[in-house]
């Protein structure tokens, strides 16, 4: 890997903040001499944080580099096959599926999702129907209303006669569920499929793959991974997530390849994939807990409604290791305190139905309040025996009374102060 100007000037840069942090003080020492809210102690864990920020910019900088040369790989071996514009937005889509996508059924067309959302916004702002918004954006036609199944279901069907394949598709679908007006006939429904998916359909194809994955037919193992394949290198992330998952850790590097396709390209539970590899150095990687954070993170910027207890404890143990190897173990510096934020998503770990994820987060959470609530947060008061006040809001900073609470909110605590669930 060739290290450009940007990554050039971070490592410089993170030189210089190392080398001046490394002339003041242990923040422990400063600590014990001046408090949590002292200047010296709010000045060193401001350079510390600054340094942190520039760390982490250059771990994402480097990962954003190992991603684009997955991609760059896998565009040598397969070249995206059907790329087309946007007819609103003129931006090129460089696969063409459902997550990219949106069809219309008067007249055919697409536009990207983006568009399309873009256009659902507008259409909610302006009062008209939320899913079919009146008029299509690509032809004169006026758009079936929702439900009207009659209607949608000629449109198709009219598309479906001319040999369109996401029509077909659409048709094949349809029929093997019943669904929506169009009658059970396995049959059929697989007949249009296989037609979709020979005039390689990605949509078709990952269909097929689930036919053959046992949920429809009888499993069979070499269509199923036939399908799959042709789906996922036709750029399809659902499919290139669920590829990753069918290599064994012997296939360690096709795992790790797939896996970081349909990252890229936003899928959430190839996001919490990479969340666990990079916290475990799996697949290949190195460890890195600033990485585990951020596809950890990501995983939950998804729009998969399922809660993921293993990134959410993923979540705070890179947060807590995160702050507590930072700030040299001080973890209650106003502004800086990984604390709430760590028993935050713990908590939500600890709600999942995973018992050795539940038995984890509760440690977590153990070893982080056992720490914290020995003394007061804000003045460092020994608790010896009298219990202390909780911050009701995040329930992870300790106050010997009212006047250092509002203190320590004032000094920095309403940064850190994460409200809990
Ligand atoms: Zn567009
Ligand atoms: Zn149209
Ligand atoms: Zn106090
Ligand atoms: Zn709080």
């Amino acid at each position: 890997m060739v290290a450009d100007e940007t990554e050039q000037q971070l490592r410089e840069k993170i030189g210089s903040q190392k080398k001046s942090i490394a002339d003041l003080p242990p923040l422990p020492c400063i600590v014990h001499e001046t408090g949590f809210t002292s200047p010296e102690t709010k000045s060193k864990a401001q350079l510390i944080k600054e340094l942190s920020d520039n760390e982490d910019r250059l771990e994402l900088l480097l990962e954003s580099k190992r991603i684009s040369a997955v991609i760059r790989l896998q565009d040598e071996l397969h070249p995206p096959e059907d790329s087309e514009d946007c007819p609103i937005c003129l931006k090129t889509i460089k696969h063409m599926n459902n997550t990219t996508v949106v069809r219309f059924y008067c007249c055919g067309g697409f536009t990207c999702k983006k568009c399309s959302e873009e256009r659902i916004a507008k259409g909610k702002e302006e009062g008209f129907d939320e899913m079919y918004r009146g008029k299509c954006p690509l032809c004169p036609e006026r758009m079936p209303k929702e439900g009207d199944f009659k209607k949608v279901n000629s449109l198709v069907l009219e598309h479906a006669n001319k040999g369109r394949a996401w029509a077909q598709m659409h048709v094949g679908l349809h029929h093997l569920g019943g669904m929506n007006g169009f009658s059970l006939d396995e049959n059929k429904g697989l007949k249009l499929m296989k037609e979709a998916a020979d005039l390689r359909y990605p949509d078709a194809l990952l269909e097929m793959a689930f036919a053959y994955s046992g949920e429809t037919l009888e499993r069979d193992e070499s269509k199923y991974m036939y399908y799959l394949k042709e789906a996922a290198d036709l750029g399809h992330p659902y499919a290139q997530q669920e590829l990753a998952l069918t290599y064994s850790t012997h296939e360690k590097e096709k795992r790790l390849h797939y896996t970081t396709l349909a990252a890229s390209q936003g899928n959430s539970a190839a996001c919490g994939m990479l969340g666990h590899y990079f916290s475990s150095a799996e697949c290949g990687l190195t460890n890195s807990l600033t990485l585990a954070k951020h596809y950890s993170e990501k995983y939950f910027e998804g729009t998969e409604p399922d809660d993921n207890p293993l990134s959410a404890y993923k979540i705070a143990f890179a947060a807590f290791e995160l702050g507590l190897d930072r700030y040299e173990g001080i973890m209650e510096i106003p502004g800086h305190s990984p604390i709430p934020k760590a028993l935050f998503w713990a908590r939500k770990a600890q709600q999942g139905d995973s018992p050795p994820i539940r038995g984890n987060a509760t440690k977590l959470i153990s070893i982080i309040e056992t720490k914290a609530k020995s003394h007061c947060t804000n003045c460092r008061k020994g608790a010896e025996g009298s219990s202390f006040k909780r911050c009701v809001r995040c329930l992870g900073a300790w106050y010997c009374g009212k006047e250092c609470q509002v203190q320590h909110w004032k000094a920095g605590h309403k940064i850190d102060c994460t409200k809990r669930k």
